[in-house]
C-alpha cells in the first residue's frame, strides 16, 4: 500500500516514515512537506520519498495523491505561542490546509485520511480526564484551527463518504523533536538545557499537568490505523490517561542524568491550559493491541537521542 504523510519531514512525520519502512503491507511512503519546521535530514535512511511543497496547493496534492491508500495528515503550523504571534498563518496552514487535503483525498478517491488534531481543543474546560464528547473550549488560535480541521474531516466523512479518523494528540515527545528555537516543546527544551548544564525555563509554577505520549507509541497507533484502515465518526484521543506535571518530568530527568537540574521560573504562557489528561477508552477500543511506552522509558530514549544523535 502507498501512504502519503503530510508534514512527513517533521518530528512525528519522520518518526512515522521510519516506522512504516518496516511495516508489513506498506510498499511506498511519500512525505509531503514544505520544510517550514521540518527537516529533510529527518528522512535519512527511511526510504520515504520527499516531495517539497505546500499541502494547501491542489497541484502539489495532485502530484502525490494518485494511487494512495491512506493519507496521514500531520502537516501543520504547530504551537500555541506561534498562533498567538500570527493567527492568520496558523489558520491558513491548519484549517484551510486541511480543507485542501480533504479536497485532494476526495478528488483522488483515497480510501482513508487520518487527521492530526490536538488536546488543545478542550481548552479551559476544567473536567478531567478529557473525554472526546466534552464541550470543546479552545483558548488559542492554534486550538481553533485544529477544531476547524476536525470539523472539516467529520463533514467530509458525512457528506462525501470519506474514510476519516481524527486523532487528538496530547503532548508528544521523543527523538527528532527539536529544541533550541523560540517555540520548542517542553520536553526537548528541558532535555537540551539539562544536558548543556543550563537552567531550564519553567513557565509558571511547573505544577501544570500533561498526558505525555512517547512518539513511538503514537507511531504504533498511526501505523495500525493505516494498515487496518481504521476510521471513526468521532474524534479519538491519542494518549493513555497518564498525568504528569512539568516538575515530575524534571524529577525524572534528574534521576536519569544523575545530577540536579536548575529551574528558572518565568510567567505562565498565554493560551496554555492548566491540566490535561486523556480519557483513553475510545482509543483502547480501537487500538487494543497498542501498549504505551512509559514516560520514564520514553524520556530515557529521548535523552539518548540528544546525546548520540542516532536512532535505534
Ligand atoms: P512539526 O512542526 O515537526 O511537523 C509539522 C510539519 O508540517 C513540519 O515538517 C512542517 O515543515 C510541515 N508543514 C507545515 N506547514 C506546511 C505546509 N503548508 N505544507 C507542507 N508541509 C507543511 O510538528 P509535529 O510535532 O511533528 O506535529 C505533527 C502534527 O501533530 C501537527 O499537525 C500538530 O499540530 C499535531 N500535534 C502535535 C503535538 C505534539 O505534541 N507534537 C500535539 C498535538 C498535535
Amino acid at each position: 500500500m502507498k501512504v502519503v504523510i503530510t508534514g512527513g519531514a517533521g518530528f512525528i512525520g519522520a518518526n512515522l516514515c521510519r516506522r512504516l519502512a518496516t511495516t508489513p503491507g506498506v510498499s511506498e511512503v511519500v512525505a509531503l512537506d514544505d520544510l517550514s519546521s521540518g527537516d529533510a535530514a529527518n528522512l535519512d535512511g527511511t526510504g520515504a520519498r520527499l516531495v517539497i511543497g505546500d499541502l494547501g496547493a491542489p497541484d502539489v496534492l495532485d502530484e502525490v495523491l494518485p494511487g494512495a491508500h491512506a493519507v496521514v495528515h500531520l502537516g501543520a503550523r504547530p504551537s500555541v505561542p506561534r498562533s498567538i504571534a500570527d493567527p492568520r498563518a496558523s489558520h491558513l496552514a491548519n484549517a484551510t490546509g486541511t480543507l485542501e487535503v480533504l479536497e485532494g483525498v476526495r478528488r483522488h478517491d483515497v480510501p482513508q485520511v487520518v487527521v492530526a488534531s490536538s488536546s488543545s481543543v478542550y481548552g479551559d474546560n476544567p473536567q478531567l480526564p478529557k473525554h472526546e464528547d466534552l464541550l470543546t473550549s479552545p483558548v488559542s488560535p492554534y486550538a481553533v484551527s485544529k477544531l476547524a480541521a476536525e470539523g472539516y474531516a467529520s463533514a467530509y466523512a458525512r457528506c462525501f463518504g470519506i474514510g476519516a479518523l481524527t486523532l487528538r494528540f496530547f503532548n508528544v515527545f521523543g527523538p527528532l523533536q527539536p529544541a533550541g528555537h523560540a517555540y520548542a516543546a517542553v520536553v526537548p527544551a528541558f532535555v537540551a538545557a539539562a544536558l548543556a548544564g543550563e537552567a531550564v525555563t519553567v513557565h509558571g509554577d511547573g505544577r501544570q499537568t500533561r498526558d505525555f505520549t512517547y512518539v513511538g507509541t503514537v507511531c504504533d497507533v498511526l501505523a495500525t490505523a493505516v494498515v487496518d484502515q481504521v476510521v471513526h465518526e468521532r474524534p479519538v484521543n491519542l494518549a493513555f490517561g497518564s498525568r504528569s506535571s512539568l516538575l515530575d518530568v524534571l524529577d525524572l530527568l534528574e534521576e536519569l542524568l544523575g545530577h540536579p537540574v536548575e529551574r528558572r521560573h518565568v510567567d505562565p504562557r498565554p493560551g496554555d491550559v492548566r491540566d490535561s489528561q486523556a480519557d483513553q477508552r475510545r482509543l483502547r477500543g480501537l487500538f487494543g493491541s497498542v501498549e504505551p511506552v512509559p514516560l520514564r522509558e520514553g524520556l530515557h530514549r529521548t535523552v539518548e537521542w540528544f546525546r548520540s544523535g542516532t536512532l535505534d
